[in-house]
């Protein structure tokens, strides 16, 4: 492995920098991808979790009771909807309403757990430094911020950034569900356990979930799991495994 590979294998695991210093985002991808792929060295691999032996769907959710409630509005429509939801106690304490942002027509939904903080106050989901991680990110695989779609499970901040309680998140889904309707992305990226967890209805760890391919609702989107990036700016060891689940994605999106 030579000086150049070195830096850019680990720049593409998060050890220094997501981002490679001089390489323009749209040729990031390949470079990285093929790099990693052609100077893995034994140490490393054997500290990493084996690759999926193949894409298969993993676990198929069914869609809550209601799901379909905001089916066949349109994006203004729905947008108004959101904003003037009360439909659960959270719209008592929000700013505003994060109704989500980005690409109509995207091919990558990116979903959050919920609005924190910053996020009410201005509006726009993943902003702040753990959005500059999420930008980050999305670079890597060549994916700049602008050409995927970002939303949460909830669109109103849970106060104190408190876990949603499933009753929130029930109310708040089929808002979710209409944007995929309306966007129909090839692939949703599940970032942090609480959106997984609320998206595949379930209580696996998240540890379990990533690294799979999941089916979303009646629409059948398939959905891969990976850390929250403000987990990541706590845990930046962990950077390595959202890299691996990063390469998954676009591997499936590209076998869509
Ligand atoms: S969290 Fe969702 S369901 Fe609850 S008030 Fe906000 S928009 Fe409505």
């Amino acid at each position: 492995m030579n000086t150049a590979q070195r830096h850019e294998y680990l720049a593409a695991l998060g050890l220094e920098t997501w981002v490679i210093r001089g390489k323009p985002a749209s040729t990031l991808s390949s470079t990285i991808a093929s790099t990693v792929a052609s100077t893995m060295t034994s140490t490393v691999a054997s500290t990493m979790e084996p690759p999926p032996a193949s894409i298969s769907p993993s676990t198929m959710t069914p869609l809550p009771p209601g799901a379909a409630r905001e089916a066949g509005v349109d994006w203004p429509e729905l947008r108004a909807r959101v904003a003037a939801c009360t439909r659960c106690a959270l719209s008592a304490t929000r700013t505003q309403t994060v109704f989500g942002v980005g690409n109509q027509q995207a091919e990558w939904l990116i979903v959050g757990e919920a609005p924190g903080a910053e996020e009410d106050r201005q509006g726009e989901p993943f902003v702040g430094r753990a959005g500059q991680l999420l930008n980050s990110m999305l670079r890597a695989i060549g994916l700049p911020r602008e050409q995927v779609f970002i939303a949460n499970v909830l669109k109103c901040r849970p106060p104190g950034n408190r876990d949603p309680a499933s009753g929130e998140a029930a109310e708040c889904l089929p808002y979710l569900e209409q944007q995929i309707a309306l966007l129909k992305p090839k692939i949703m990226l599940a970032v942090g356990r609480i959106a997984a967890q609320n998206l595949l209805r379930t209580d696996m760890t998240l540890g379990r979930l990533r690294q799979q391919v999941h089916r979303f609702g009646g629409s059948q989107v398939p959905l891969v799991v990976t850390y929250h990036p403000a987990y990541l700016l706590r845990t930046p060891g962990d950077k390595r495994k959202a890299w691996e689940d990063l390469k998954f994605a676009r591997e499936v999106c590209a076998n869509v």
